[in-house]
């Protein structure tokens, strides 16, 4: 299925119904919708007449977030171009590989980021180019181009298949979303997650559908961001849990136009969740998806109060099934793998190596987690299926480990990893960053963990490290932990 739903069509039709409204709220002010549209085209003009971008090319965009992304992104979205936004933090040999594995014809890259080696047409002059930009409009594309997401990589070749879905096919889950989550149009969303990410670029694509002004900062910092929300009123903030842990580091302050916070990415800590909702009240949903598998699950804050934890039930017009080894579903309670059909799911890898189809049933995408539901019906999940840690032959999810770790008041952050281990196979490996004012000891730490968990599952070494890795999303980036040992 295609819609003609593309940003750029995206951008036009909020010009047309709003033209004067703030569409971008960032550090240099605000960029109305029609701004936005003006610019949009011209930037399209200028790629097409002095770098002869034109459909079935590749655009990198590599921009933090700020108007340039969004400019650059419906720009290429004008020419029927693919777009493949980058990972900011992506450098050298790994830059590289992308760069030459997805054929990328022209770099639009910020001013600022390290020497990027790339030999094809590169720019990062968005001003000059829009002031360069003719008259003449390029021809319209005939079909919408396509959005290539890497699912990571800030360090090494970004691993995994390019996923290439239509730029509109984050259309679908929008009227879903809306049912779910209270936003208002003309309410301004600050989207702290990178817009190179899935999840930063759903929602952001959600804000331009509503008409509601994005707020966007280059770098997450706790208190501006807390400044931002109050400055602009803000009706709803998207943000990976980290940040949400970053911002209760901070005195809490009245955001009474604060009715939603979105959380996704990775995995919302029950304790955060709580510590969240005592601050800021009952503002919280939790959303659970994949690059592959869009937006799947969420929890309201109802959901949250009732089953800390839960990512909630599936989205209108989303399938998500717990399947056992021969894909049946399983009953509450029981562990299995998580597959999702429907709704916004990518209709396969399209290029680039490793692009082997995952398992599935009946349609269904495996999402290489494992999960369960309660008898409400209500998703959990336990963790991924890579990630899952055999000690003497009993599985244990790192989740439920860190979880009950992180709840120690002198525990700033925690991650579990199994190591290698001549008796058991491996052995629970705890990563501990202790709070600022006060170092738990290690025998302290695993009382408080011994009365809660099987002996098991009581992780054997405990590592106090000066910080948890973790990638865009807020994933525990394993590799780089494993390296740090
Ligand atoms: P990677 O390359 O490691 O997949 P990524 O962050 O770029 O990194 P995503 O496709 O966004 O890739 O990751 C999706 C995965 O994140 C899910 O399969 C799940 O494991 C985890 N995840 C996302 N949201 C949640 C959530 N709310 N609760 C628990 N896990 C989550």
């Amino acid at each position: 299925r295609r819609y003609d739903v593309t940003p750029a069509a995206g951008v036009a039709i909020a010009a047309a119904r709003w033209p004067d409204r703030p569409a971008i709220l960032d550090d240099e002010g605000r960029l109305t919708f029609a701004e936005l549209d003006r610019r949009a085209a011209a930037l399209a003009s200028a790629l097409h007449d002095r770098f002869g971008v034109r459909p079935g090319h590749t655009v990198a965009v590599m921009w933090p977030n700020h108007r340039g992304f969004v400019e650059a992104m419906a720009a290429v979205s004008r020419l029927g171009a693919d777009l493949l936004p980058l990972n900011t933090g992506l450098a050298g040999p790994a830059l590289r590989d992308v760069l030459e594995r997805e054929g990328v014809h022209t770099l639009i890259a910020a001013p600022g980021l390290p020497p990027t080696g790339f030999d094809g047409h590169q720019t990062g002059d968005l001003d000059e180019l829009i002031a360069s930009a003719g008259a003449d409009e390029p021809p319209a594309p005939r079909r919408p181009g396509r959005l290539v997401l890497l699912t990571s990589g800030t360090t090494g070749t970004p691993k995994g298949a390019p996923r290439r879905l239509s730029l509109t096919a984050l259309a679908e889950p929008f009227t879903s979303m809306l049912a779910t989550v209270p936003l208002r149009s003309g309410e301004p969303m600050l989207v702290a997650p990178p817009l190179f990410h899935g999840l930063g670029l759903l929602w952001y694509g959600v804000a331009l559908v509503l008409g509601c002004p994005v707020v966007l900062m280059r770098r997450f910092e706790p208190e501006a961001v807390l400044d931002a929300l109050e400055r602009h009123r803000a009706g709803a903030m998207v943000a990976v849990p980290v940040m949400l842990g970053r911002l209760l580091a901070c005195e809490p302050r009245p955001l009474p136009h604060l009715r939603a916070v979105i959380s996704g990415g990775s995995a919302l800590r029950p304790d955060l969740a709580e510590a969240f909702t005592r601050a800021y009240g009952d503002v919280l949903y939790s959303l659970y998806g994949s690059t592959e598998a869009g937006w799947a699950t969420i929890a309201t804050p109802a959901d949250l109060r009732e089953a800390p934890g839960t990512v909630g039930r599936p989205s209108r017009g989303t399938t998500v099934r717990v399947a056992g080894p021969g894909g049946e579903e399983l009953a509450a309670g029981t562990v299995g793998r998580v597959f999702v059909g429907g709704g916004v799911t990518f209709g396969g890898y399209t290029g680039g190596e490793g692009g082997e189809a995952e398992p599935s049933f009946d349609g269904l995408l495996s999402t290489g987690d494992l999960g369960h539901r309660d008898e409400h019906g209500r998703l959990f999940i336990d963790g991924r299926e890579d990630d899952m840690i055999v000690s003497g032959g009993e599985n244990v999810f790192p989740q439920e480990v860190e979880d009950l770790l992180a709840r120690h008041p002198q525990v700033a952050d925690v991650a579990v990893l199994g190591v290698p281990d001549d008796e058991y196979g491996q052995r629970l490996a705890a990563y501990v960053v202790s709070s600022p004012d006060a170092t738990p000891s290690v025998d302290e730490l695993k009382r408080a963990v011994r009365g809660e968990l099987a002996g098991y599952k009581v992780p054997r070494d405990v590592v106090f490290v000066p910080a948890v890795p973790r990638n865009p999303t807020g994933k525990v980036d394993r590799a780089r932990l494993e390296e740090s040992r």
